[in-house]
């Protein structure tokens, strides 16, 4: 089923079922996509999600604000998954299979209307992402900060620490 982006956007339309050269399927050229569950980019999703939106007209409700409020109410969603549960191991042991789908489903609601409020709000995902982390690294340097969960506030106050910016 092929989709369609608006002009101007780096993707202008996904097709599933094709094979790229190198075997796998991902990224065939810069306007076409093959749609792929493990290379599926973050800007491929978001462009299915414009066509989504576009093709309801739901662009007018779209505000940075409301699809804020939209993002934490799914957060929501999110929490409310694991309240009352006690303590969960990692890889959710116990849960079930109904369980588990709809934590996936709200968690794919969490990531759609984050794609969407950084697009509305122009900020660029992937690489605000990578500076992020960048940053990250700086405040929290792996030889000083081995094992402990102390935030990087603690460790300016530390001799010979360097000091570092405010987090977000
Ligand atoms: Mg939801």
């Amino acid at each position: 089923m092929p989709f369609s982006c608006e002009a101007g956007t780096h993707c202008c339309s996904v097709t599933s079922g094709k094979e790229c050269m190198m075997g796998t399927f991902g990224l065939l050229c810069p306007g076409e996509v093959v749609l792929c569950p493990r290379l599926f980019s973050m800007s491929s999703r978001r462009c299915l999600q414009a066509q989504f939106t576009r093709e309801r007209n739901w662009n007018q409700f779209h505000q940075p604000r409301n699809l804020l409020l939209a993002l934490v109410g799914e957060v929501g969603e999110v929490s409310e998954l694991f309240q009352w549960q006690g303590e969960v191991a990692e890889g959710l042991p116990g849960w079930s299979a109904p369980q588990r789908e709809a934590l996936s489903h709200e968690l794919s609601d969490v990531l759609i209307y984050l794609l969407e409020l950084a697009e509305k709000c122009r900020v660029d995902l992937p690489q605000a992402v990578l500076a992020k982390m960048e940053l990250n690294a700086k405040k929290y340097p792996a030889s000083r900060v081995q094992g402990s969960a102390k935030k990087y506030t603690e460790y300016t106050c530390e001799k010979g620490a360097s000091s570092a910016e405010p987090d977000a």
